[in-house]
Parts: structure tokens; C-alpha cells; sequence
């Protein structure tokens, strides 16, 4: 990839715009290539510090994304402005590509009543989706389901098992069915069953989505507390030493 790339706090970023990575990954698709897409965030991060297995998964990725305002803050502090590249926004964006190409899909995650209501609404969306095949999250047989996506063939995969188990998942379904286009998208298909809702707009450019979900989801107080104060003071320090 010929795109600029830096490291915060250890990680590979990549520094471009949402087009452009949208257009890498669309000449990936039609070349047939794999590729697990990383979207980073500062939780991933910490994870990642704890996870070495997920620290090479994301150092390894051809395409590590700049999903957060966290991130889009500590490269500013490097001098770098940077959009942020949500992956749900992402995701959307290659599902109209497979759309108009007519690239098979498939899609791994959430509770079964949730994937049945995404599923519905894809197809609303993009009448002319092939969605190949699709699994909820809570599976205990992995092997069952890569053999699955290895007989129906999708190029795009979505995995919406939250982090760090979908970037696990994946790098063990990439490396027995090596011709799709991968990503990790969390709690995607929550919003696009219309059960959890994203902020308003004018919350998601200004940066405070993360607030919003937050009000709307107490319980997820414990992991931005736990993660975004120390990393934006790690980014700092990171940069006041270089
Ligand atoms: N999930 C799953 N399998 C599991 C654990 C979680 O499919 O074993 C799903 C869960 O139902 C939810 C998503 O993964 O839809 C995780 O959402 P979360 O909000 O934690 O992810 P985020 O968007 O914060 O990355």
C-alpha cells in the first residue's frame, strides 16, 4: 500500500481519506485479493496491550483505520489531520460497492433476533445484495463456520462479534479462506436491526459520538474510563518525548 502510515502508541495507522480507502478496497475485490481491514480505536489499543496476538493481528493488517475521535485527537497532537473512518460508515459503503458488483457477502455476528433484523433492512437497503451466508455471534464451533464461508464463497465477510474476539475470529478465517475482504465491525448490526441507535450528526462529526452511546449505554462508562483518559495521556507523552 502506498498510503502514509504512523504509529500511536505502538499501532499501525493509516493517514488517508474514506475514499481512498474505500477505493483500495475495491481494487482488492476485483483483483480477489484478502485483506482484514483494522478499524483502530483507543479501546482496541488496550486490548491490544494486553493481547499480544491481537497487537500482530493489527501490525500485520494491510489497512488499519481511523475509526475514533480518540485517535483523530492523538494525531493531531502529531501535527496530522486525519478524518475519522468509522467502520460502520465504512462497512456501509463496501455493502454498496458489493452491491453494484454483484460480490457475494456474508454475514457473522450478534444475537440471532438482531441478525435476522439486519438482514431485513440489507436487503430494504440494497434489494440487489447476494448475501451468501450468515451465522449470529454465539457460536462455539469456529471451524464449522469458516467451512461454511469457504463453500458459499463471499468476497465481503463482516464480523460483528465485538473486540477482540472478532479480530481473532477473523485471523483464523483468513488464513483457511484467504480470498475475501474481512472486518471487524462490533456492534454494527445492533444499529442496523434498529435497536441501538447512533448519535445524532452533528455528534458524530463534532467527535462526541462515543458520549452519546455512553448516555444511551451506561454500562460502557467502565471501558471508555478505563481506556480513553490514559490513552490521550500516553499519546501526549508519546509525542512531547519525540
Ligand atoms: N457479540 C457476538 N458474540 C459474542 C459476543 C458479542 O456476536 O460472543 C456481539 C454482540 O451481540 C454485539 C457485538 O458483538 O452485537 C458487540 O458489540 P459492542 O457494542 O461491544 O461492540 P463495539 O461497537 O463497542 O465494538
Amino acid at each position: 500500500m502506498t498510503n502514509k502510515r504512523c504509529k500511536i502508541l505502538g499501532y499501525n495507522v493509516d493517514l488517508l481519506s474514506f475514499k481512498d480507502a474505500a477505493a483500495f478496497v475495491s481494487d482488492k475485490m476485483a483483483k480477489n485479493q484478502g485483506l482484514h481491514i483494522i478499524t483502530i480505536n483507543p479501546e482496541i489499543m488496550a486490548l491490544a496491550d494486553r493481547y499480544s496476538e491481537l497487537a500482530d493481528i493489527i501490525n500485520k493488517s494491510e489497512l488499519v483505520l481511523p475509526e475514533s475521535a480518540g485517535i483523530k485527537i492523538a494525531l493531531r497532537f502529531k501535527g496530522i489531520k486525519q478524518e475519522k473512518i468509522p467502520g460502520i460508515d465504512f462497512s456501509k459503503e463496501l455493502l454498496h460497492i458489493c452491491s453494484r458488483m454483484n460480490y457475494p457477502v456474508s454475514l457473522i455476528g450478534a444475537k440471532e433476533d438482531i441478525l435476522v433484523n439486519t438482514l431485513e433492512n440489507l436487503k430494504k437497503e440494497f434489494p440487489n445484495l447476494d448475501i451468501v451466508y450468515s451465522h449470529n455471534g454465539y457460536f462455539k464451533d469456529d471451524e464449522i463456520i469458516i467451512n461454511k464461508l469457504k463453500e458459499s464463497k463471499p468476497k465481503f465477510i463482516l464480523c460483528a462479534l465485538g473486540a477482540p474476539k472478532q479480530e481473532l475470529f477473523v485471523n483464523k478465517c483468513i488464513k483457511l479462506y484467504s480470498n475475501a475482504i474481512y472486518i471487524g465491525i462490533g456492534g454494527s448490526f445492533d444499529v442496523w436491526a434498529g435497536k441501538v441507535k447512533r448519535a445524532p450528526l452533528i455528534l458524530q462529526k463534532s467527535g462526541l459520538e462515543w458520549l452519546y452511546r455512553t448516555l444511551k449505554q451506561p454500562s460502557r462508562l467502565k471501558r471508555i474510563y478505563k481506556t480513553l483518559p490514559m490513552f490521550l495521556f500516553r499519546a501526549i507523552i508519546e509525542c512531547v518525548r519525540k
